[in-house]
């Protein structure tokens, strides 16, 4: 039986995206200005993004990059990290981390989660500190800021410098204060499916003007300019610099931000409110730190399926949303058992939360141009979903 004939649905008049930008004529205007303009490599929109950036941020230098993966690079390669050295890395997170700090040869360390927040455990992070360990670098997941005042606390007291991983936390903020506006050094992604893009991009949010000015370096080849108006190169930088046309769209998203952001919020509690009806609260992603709740960006709605009690698998049921026109992902596996780290000795069991959750999530859309009555749907499609995979 097909799963269309079971199904009283109706079906949305287009399909269910499960993240896309959402751009206007804003966007449309600004690069077309900057393709007119004759100069469309870095430029001026670089500059006036990193400003705009940097006052969002507290007024914290901030640089653009071409991604968040090569900020992460050029972040460990300001800390000077390299052989001999190991990073603390929150595992449940994108793959990137673990790769860059494997591409900077040093060792990568992962640190199993929190099952509610999902976020940095640091319970397990301190024990598996060595005289080596010299970063740590958080993820605050789906938007939710990890606990700022213990990571802080923990990175002081142990003399590890701090990378947070905010891809997924542009607009998220902690007690108030933004996210990248305090703390060591703050990463951001604006990838297509982050809160707001320049199409690939990254900034690098750092405490001081000497850093900044590095990573422009890092950033490109390595070059310096001498007083003779020649160049010089002192290490093998990397080519991450952002082209205009990207800066100006992200100028233009930067602008909407904050309205992106209470948008997925409301829509993130359109999915709490409904799927409490399905779902138990272990299952559910966590709502918001208490009396914060506007602190969380919700880049991501990522539920657990309670697998061990249906005759479906996570891609029967992936598949059965696709049927209903939901595109659906999951975020995310686990980084300490692909091949490249099972290498490396890592194996099943060393990271029993981490390991639960990229068994049995699941990421439902969420992104600024859904609707509360596109959550519905997704949330009826679910439903249908899990008794049709035979949840008691
Ligand atoms: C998207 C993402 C990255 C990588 O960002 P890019 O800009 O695509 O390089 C890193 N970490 C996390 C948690 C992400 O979600």
């Amino acid at each position: 039986m097909s799963p269309e004939s079971t199904s009283a649905l109706k079906p949305p008049a287009r399909p269910i995206a499960f993240a896309a930008p959402l751009l206007g004529e804003e966007e449309f205007a600004a690069s077309d200005a900057v393709l007119r303009s004759g100069w469309i490599a870095s430029g001026p929109n670089v500059i006036a993004l990193e400003n705009e950036l940097s006052a969002y941020f507290g007024g914290r230098p901030t640089r653009v990059l071409t991604s968040e993966t090569a900020a992460l690079e050029v972040a460990l390669q300001l800390l000077g990290i390299g052989a001999g050295d190991e990073v603390l890395i929150g595992a449940q997170t994108f793959f990137s981390s673990g790769n860059m700090v494997e591409k900077v040869g040093a060792r990568a360390v992962f640190v199993d989660v929190d099952l509610k927040s999902r976020n940095i455990d640091l319970a397990d992070a301190t024990r598996r500190l060595t005289p080596r360990t010299k970063a740590i670098i958080p993820t605050h997941y789906a938007g939710l800021a990890c606990d700022m005042d213990a990571l802080y606390a923990f990175a002081k007291q142990h003399k590890l410098r701090v990378i947070e991983d905010a891809a997924l936390a542009v607009g998220s903020s902690w007690r108030g204060k933004a996210i990248g506006s305090f703390g060591d050094i703050a990463l951001f992604s604006f990838h297509p499916n982050k809160n707001i893009t320049t199409i690939e991009g990254g900034a690098l949010v750092c405490n001081d003007v000497a850093d900044a000015k590095r990573v422009e370096v890092l950033r490109f080849h390595g070059i310096s300019r001498l007083p003779d108006q020649t160049r010089d190169v002192d290490f093998p930088g990397g080519k991450f610099n952002l082209p205009d046309v990207n800066a100006a769209i992200g100028r233009a998203q930067l602008k909407k931000l904050d309205h992106f952001s209470a948008h997925r919020r409301k829509l993130a509690h359109r999915y709490l409110s409904n799927l409490r009806e399905v779902l138990s609260d272990d299952l559910l992603p966590h709502a918001g730190h208490a009396g914060d709740e506007a602190g969380h960006s919700w880049n991501l709605f990522a539920i657990r399926l309670p697998l061990d009690r249906m005759t479906f698998t996570r891609p029967q049921v992936m598949d059965a949303m696709k049927v209903r026109q939901v595109a659906t992902s999951v975020s995310y596996e686990s980084p300490h058992l692909t091949s490249l780290f099972r290498k490396q000795g890592w194996k099943a069991g060393d990271l029993p939360n981490t390991e639960l959750i990229a068994d049995t999530t699941l990421t439902l859309p969420l992104h600024a141009g859904l609707t509360e009555s596109d959550v519905d749907y997704v949330c009826a499609a679910l439903t249908d979903v899990l008794k049709e995979g035979g949840l008691q």
